[in-house]
């Protein structure tokens, strides 16, 4: 038996996803949900989080950050 370091499988479902968020999985190499990644997103901002997090929802905390901020939509406030 070989112990491969990368499972194809997650790098694969690590790329469909950040390129479904509009963005790239920079590494290439994991061998599981827990192996922390590097990515970047659609704005350039690079970052490392665990597969398994942005396989959840979780993406870019530079945008989320400026999200928050700047929100998209106005909302009327008083
Ligand atoms: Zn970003």
């Amino acid at each position: 038996m070989t112990s491969p370091s990368t499972d194809p499988y997650f790098l694969v479902k690590a790329q469909v996803r950040a390129f479904s968020r509009g963005g790239v999985c920079l590494s290439s190499d994991c061998s599981g949900a827990d192996d922390l990644l590097n990515w970047s997103c659609q704005h350039g901002h690079q970052w490392q989080e665990q597969l398994g997090k942005v396989l959840r929802g979780k993406w870019c905390p530079t945008c989320e950050q400026q999200q928050a901020k700047n929100p998209p939509t106005r909302h009327r406030r008083r």
